[in-house]
């Protein structure tokens, strides 16, 4: 580490005021993270005036790069007319009817701050409209931090268990009941989910899936899981939950225009809200009408100080209105360039490995091994070790790319700027090659 470097005294300072300097674990790197000064279009430039290409695009969240001129002068336009208001404003209306056009399983829309809330007040609409207490989610998806979401996260393989997943803790301090009321189902196994999801039927609530999980190793799912899914909810009476905060990214009607299944309720995040903090549950009008105060208190009262923000909802509709059919033509190119020159890459090098995900979205996998869900992405020590060394390799090429090999593409990137990420993670796996 160069002792000069302004992160890194940035980092001694932050060490005071934050615990372990830090404020998101997911930002976090070793010896120190590296600060942003600012961002232009797909390039970062750090406190210390280094650039980067950024494949991180803040956890999948920018689709249109930084500080897009049509997202600022929206949010600026905004801003000078007041940032909220204990009032609501015409802006929701705008952006909630645009999800409503794209999403087919979107009847109604109701706004948060983040993915995390949204995905909480959709399984706590599923448990207000069933009246039942439980939920499934798949082992190793990242639904955000609600407990009941962020069950069985991250087991290691002794927690495995022999034969179906378990619930197993995330963050110390959860309860136990929290553990009991969440059936944890195995990605991409149709079989094995619908005999759990049998099993505790009567009891469920939903079950929520995210259609491309990238926690679990970005796999997408089978069109067959998914159709499994739709038909066994609708056997036992449960919610079907697709959370899409990142997968709405994949395309112009998200997950579920792509795979054709439409779910029941639908969480949504990062790219619609323009760069600013977000989240929204949307759905069927039926199970939407939990929200619904027109007739007393609702069955499931929601506020927020800040959902629909204004400045939110304005970049949002502007970045979403940015992202047009042929947005998506070039960003399913890009993603596909960069998916087929690593992996050609790999199997130059002889590195055993991979690239999967679909669209825009990639995860680069040291893997010898089809990876179809958490346990098949579950790297060995030596992947590990790899991985490791891979990033690194990016990051001294000017290549930023998220913990766990995760790169997100956006549309300002150029066919040179494609070529300049292949080539940085080329060289990087050269160097995994050369360390083994
Ligand atoms: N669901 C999924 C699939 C996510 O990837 C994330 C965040 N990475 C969340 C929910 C939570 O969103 P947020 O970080 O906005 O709370």
């Amino acid at each position: 580490p160069d002792k000069e470097s302004k992160s890194q005294h940035l980092y001694s300072r932050a060490l005071a005021s934050l615990p372990g300097g830090n404020t998101r674990t997911t930002v976090f790197i070793k010896p120190y993270p590296i600060y942003a000064a600012r961002g232009e279009g797909c390039r970062v430039i750090d406190v210390d005036g280094n650039g980067y290409i950024d494949c991180i695009n803040n956890f999948t969240s920018l689709i249109h790069g930084h500080a897009h001129p049509v997202l600022v002068a929206a949010a600026t336009k905004q801003l000078a007319l007041g940032s909220a208001f204990g009032l609501p404003t015409e802006s929701e209306i705008d952006l909630a009817e645009l999800l409503v056009a794209r999403l087919p399983g979107v009847e109604q829309v109701r706004f948060t701050n983040s993915g995390t809330e949204a995905v909480m007040m959709a399984l706590k609409a599923a448990r207000a409209f069933t009246g039942r207490p439980k939920i499934a989610k798949c082992e190793g998806a990242y639904h955000g931090s609600y407990d009941y979401a962020e069950v069985s996260l991250d087991p290691t393989p002794e927690a495995w268990g022999r034969n179906a997943p378990v619930s197993v803790a995330y963050a110390k301090g959860t309860p136990d009941n929290v553990l009991a009321d969440v059936i944890t189902i195995p990605f991409n196994d149709a079989e094995a989910a619908v005999s759990l999801i049998r099993e505790h039927g009567a009891e469920l609530a939903c079950v929520l899936v995210d259609p491309m999980p990238n926690r679990a190793g970005l796999a997408p799912a089978d069109k067959a899981y998914l159709a499994a899914l739709r038909a066994v909810t609708s056997e036992v009476g449960a919610l079907l939950i697709f959370d899409e905060v990142i997968t709405f990214r994949l395309g112009y009607r998200g997950a579920q225009g792509l795979w054709d299944i439409d779910p029941d309720l639908t969480t949504l995040g990062k790219i619609m809200g323009g760069g600013f903090p977000v989240g929204a549950v949307g759905g069927k009008r039926e199970f939407m009408a939990v929200f619904d105060p027109t007739s007393g208190k609702p069955a499931l009262p929601h506020g927020g100080t800040f959902s629909a923000n204004p400045v939110t909802m304005r970049a949002g509709l502007a970045a979403m209105e940015l992202l047009d059919e042929a947005a998506f033509v070039r960003l399913d190119a890009i993603g596909q360039a960069v998916r087929s020159g690593i992996d050609e890459a790999f199997r130059r090098h002889g590195v055993p490995g991979r690239t999967v995900g679909l669209g825009s979205l990639l995860k680069i996998h040291f893997a010898d091994r089809p990876v179809r869900d958490y346990r098949s992405a579950y790297p060995s020590e030596q992947e590990a070790q790899r991985a490791a060394i891979f990033n690194r390799g990016l990051l001294n090429r000017g290549v930023l790319a998220a913990g766990y090999g995760l790169m997100a593409l956006s549309t300002p990137m150029t066919d040179q700027d494609i070529d300049t990420i292949v080539a940085a993670a080329s060289e990087s796996l050269a160097e995994v090659a050369a360390s083994a």
